[in-house]
């Protein structure tokens, strides 16, 4: 086969080389076929045999993955058993084999298209996945009608995954044997389940390929590169010279980051400073710690909820915070109750479609009007929390009023633990994101009823500039440095600081360098990114004196745009610390 190159994006930053491993995609039969009147009951029993083997199947993966893994990635199959004893689900295949004489791989293709197309009316992202696992669930019924129990992934030699789109089943039992090289997918995203997975277990990932798995062949030679979103097909040796020059280079970077992670966090005048990671599933936590996370300063709890078609149980919650709590110790995790509603629905709740959704019923506003659903979540946290190291940061927080509501709920069911003797943390800091202007215009107030403040630079900078950012017309007006914002950040940090209180920010403004300089000269001490980002602020912030950072940073607020305060931060500190200004590898 001919050497091609494809275009994707990349999810997984790191390149490797290797054979190609095509996962095998059931194609759902387009053909109605019939069998025999006498044949009817064969073809019902042979449908009800592989429900029983799917049935098998499904726990006994279960089970690898919980040994594997962990509990959090074994609920998916919870969910896929739920679908698999869906009566209605299984009685419209069996009606169609029964009564009309289909053969059962025609009546599982149908009810398949059937479900696909009422799917594809559903503009919703998360509708999109719960497609999937339809389609995961009926495919391991259909390879059970003809090929016997699922074969078991290949667990010998390294190889590199190419799939149409991995099934959050597949991604968690696949990328968990340890002998993936790389992924690479026709579809896929950056939040999808499987270049999450990807990304915490370093695996070069490049997704939205449309048509690879068309356009190769098992045991082709492969070159992944994650960082720039390509995949080479049969490489000629002077690409492959290339790629392993590049991949040489990753490596050192990769050194270097590992090196940097392991130098103390202080600023050149000996001042200490925090950088944490920005997590959404734990597998993440091996990672962010070896890039240098002193913590978990933000643990996006609602991709608990993103993940599965069920709303999840308290014990469900608990073994995703337990596991968080146990692995970063002794180490703080800040688990942040879910950010959902807006723009991220849950169908499970059948809320209906708001039209201004950024202003609708999102985080803290949701929790409060579905309370069973908090309290399900708070009282994980809570009985997760017996370690010590825990904390709960409440979203989109607008008014001291709904602090009240929080601290009486939190009330309540420590008060529920206690009187049943489960552990937890009695005192089990609260704090509040600032991500609202109103909130971050009380920061005086709002401050002294919570333990800490977290700010959301992504939601405050895009409610208090009015920008939309993922609106390409009106972007370039989404400017972190805009005087206004620094300003609003500078009473936010001071008012916490005066009142002895911890205070971080946890949007990407932190994980931008010359952002996170002039931070430490408002005063912030705590930074919290994705992971990833960690070595190059850290190497920045190493390279300044807070002293002369403050005295340039405050000059600067003087200034009317945000253009002119950068380049005045960069000509002031510029001539002081160079190095504060030489990044360090492709990421930066
Ligand atoms: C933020 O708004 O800055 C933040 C960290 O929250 P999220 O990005 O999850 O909205
Ligand atoms: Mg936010």
């Amino acid at each position: 086969m001919d050497f091609i190159r494809l275009r994707g994006i990349g999810v997984s930053p790191g390149i490797a080389m290797g054979e190609a491993h095509l996962t095998g995609r059931i194609l759902f039969t387009q053909r109605k076929e019939y069998v025999p009147p006498h044949r009817v009951d064969e073809e019902m029993k042979r449908f009800r045999a592989a429900v029983v083997r799917t049935r098998e199947d499904l726990v006994r993966v279960q089970d690898v993955i919980r040994a594997k893994v962990g509990d959090e990635h074994a609920f998916i199959f919870d969910a896929h058993l739920m679908i698999l004893d869906d009566p209605s689900l299984i009685s419209g295949i069996e009606r169609l084999i029964g009564e009309e004489n289909v053969r059962a791989e025609s009546a599982l293709s149908e009810v398949h298209s059937r479900y696909e197309k009422i799917f594809e009316t559903i503009a919703d992202d998360y509708m999109r996945q719960r497609k999937s696992d339809i389609t995961d669930v009926l495919s391991k019924l259909y390879r059970n009608l003809e090929l016997g129990p699922e074969e078991e992934p290949d667990m010998t030699g390294q190889t590199i995954i190419v799939a149409h789109d991995l099934l959050p089943s597949e991604a968690a039992l696949r990328l968990s044997l340890g002998n993936v090289l790389a992924v690479a997918m026709d579809q896929g995203g950056q939040t999808s389940h499987a270049a999450i997975l990807a990304r915490s277990m370093n695996i070069p990932t490049v997704v939205g390929l449309h048509d690879i798995t068309r356009r190769i062949r098992n045991r082709d030679i492969l070159i992944v590169d994650g960082t720039d979103g390509e995949v080479i097909v049969n490489p000629p040796p002077a690409v492959r010279k290339e790629f392993l020059g590049k991949k040489e280079k990753y490596d050192v970077y990769r050194r270097e980051l590992r090196k940097v992670a392991k130098w103390k966090s202080v600023t050149l005048d000996d001042v200490r400073f925090t950088p944490m990671a920005n997590l959404e599933l734990p597998e993440e936590i091996p990672h962010a710690l070896s890039y240098g996370a002193e913590g978990v300063g933000l643990f996006r709890s609602e991709f608990i909820y993103l993940q599965r078609s069920t709303l999840p149980t308290e014990d469900e919650h608990y073994a995703v915070y337990a596991k968080l709590a146990k692995d970063v110790f002794p180490r703080p995790v800040y688990i942040r109750t879910i950010d959902i509603g807006g723009d991220k629905s849950l169908p499970q709740l059948q809320i209906e479609k708001e039209s201004n959704p950024a202003l609708g019923l999102r985080a803290i506003r949701f929790s409060l009007k579905f309370r069973d659903m908090f309290r399900v979540q708070l009282r994980a946290i809570l009985r997760a929390s017996a370690l010590k190291n825990v904390r709960v940061t409440i979203p989109m927080i607008t008014e001291v009023e709904e602090i009240g509501e929080v601290k009486l709920l939190f009330a309540e069911i420590k008060e529920e633990l206690a009187g049943k003797k489960i552990p937890f943390d009695p005192n089990i800091p609260l704090g509040v994101m600032i991500e609202v202007p109103a909130a971050a215009a009380l920061t005086d107030l709002l401050i002294k009823e919570v333990d800490y403040l977290s700010i959301g630079t992504n939601d405050l900078i895009q409610y208090y500039l009015a920008v939309d950012r993922s609106n390409e017309h009106v972007s370039y007006l989404y400017k972190p440095l805009h005087p206004s914002v620094l300003r609003l950040l500078r009473f936010i940090i001071e008012a916490a600081v005066r009142e002895g209180k911890e205070v971080s920010i946890c949007g990407e403004m932190a994980a931008d360098p010359l952002a996170a300089i002039v931070l430490l000269g408002l005063g912030l001490r705590t930074f919290s990114m994705n992971p990833i980002f960690i070595p190059r602020v850290k190497k920045a912030l190493r390279a300044v004196d807070t002293r002369t950072v403050r005295r340039v940073v405050h000059q600067a607020l003087n200034q009317a745009s945000a253009q002119a305060i950068e380049e005045t931060i960069i000509e002031k500190l510029l001539v002081r610390h160079p190095a504060a200004f030489l990044q360090i590898g492709p990421l930066s």
